[in-house]
């Protein structure tokens, strides 16, 4: 009896100091999230008066450092607020095409500065209007996409759609670095990385696969991955979803 009462007053201990983990987490993001935008807001504005070579180059730096340092944030805040089961998902009308052509478009530059071919596959018989949450489904390729060009050094990154048995398959395809057989099923786990090495050469958190996989389990879907080390990824995402314009 008395091991029973140990055991639960450290499970207790234990929760508690997990959310009180999170919770500071959520305040510290908060906190910084409020000083971020007003130098990502100041920085804009000046980028728009008259600068030297010079200067531009380096307020141009101060700018996308800031917004990566806010991708990050959000990251963060979004981390904790599935971890509390306090995410709420959007349930609109929105256009697939669009979103995955607007996904596209924003990791484009990324992509070329790399010298990737980016394309995106989605046939015109597709169908292309669903019910959802739009912007974390743009979250989800964002994040995919992202790393496909993140860890791939040349050759190509598809993103591909197709409709089958009443679920969106959405394809993240790489010719990149590819993840060993033994990190495959860990990948998933927040700050889950390949390796140490990884984190050395390419920086990161390890908390986007986790977001990703939480928001597909929010969605009623699911994500496999299959790779080969030196050979290429891909990501598939699997959501559930009532197509107006299906065939099917
Ligand atoms: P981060 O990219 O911030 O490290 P993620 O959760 O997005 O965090 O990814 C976790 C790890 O999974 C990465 O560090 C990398 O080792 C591996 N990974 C993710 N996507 C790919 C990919 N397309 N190709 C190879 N490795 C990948």
């Amino acid at each position: 009896m008395r091991l029973h009462l140990q055991l639960e007053e450290a499970k207790h201990r234990a929760e508690s100091a997990a959310d009180a983990k999170s919770a500071f987490l959520a305040n510290m993001s908060h906190e910084i999230r409020t000083p971020m935008n007003a130098i990502l807001g100041f920085t804009e504005l000046l980028l728009d008066t008259t600068l030297t070579e010079s200067q531009r180059r380096h307020l141009s730096t101060v700018r996308s450092s800031a917004r990566s340092l806010l991708g990050l944030l959000n990251d963060i805040l979004d981390t904790a607020k599935l971890d509390k089961g306090a995410m709420t998902l959007e349930d609109a009308d929105f256009s697939l095409r669009c979103v995955c052509e607007q996904a596209i478009a924003s990791l484009g530059l990324l992509a070329q500065r790399k010298g990737l071919r980016l394309h995106l596959d989605y046939p015109a018989d597709q169908p292309e209007h669903f019910r959802g949450d739009a912007l974390r489904v743009q979250q989800v390729l964002l994040n995919l996409v992202g790393n496909a060009i993140k860890f791939t050094e040349r050759g190509e990154v598809t993103l591909r759609m197709r409709w089958e048995q009443g679920r969106v398959h959405l394809s993240i395809i790489d010719t990149g670095i590819g993840i060993a057989a033994d990190r495959l099923d860990r990948i998933f786990e927040a700050f889950a990385q390949a390796d140490a090495s990884t984190t050395r050469r390419f920086g990161g958190t390890g908390l986007g696969l986790a977001l990703v996989k939480q928001l597909a389990d929010l969605h009623g879907g699911s994500v496999s991955l299959v790779s080969e080390p030196g050979r290429g990824s891909t990501f598939t995402v699997y959501l559930p979803a009532h197509a107006h314009d299906a065939r099917a």
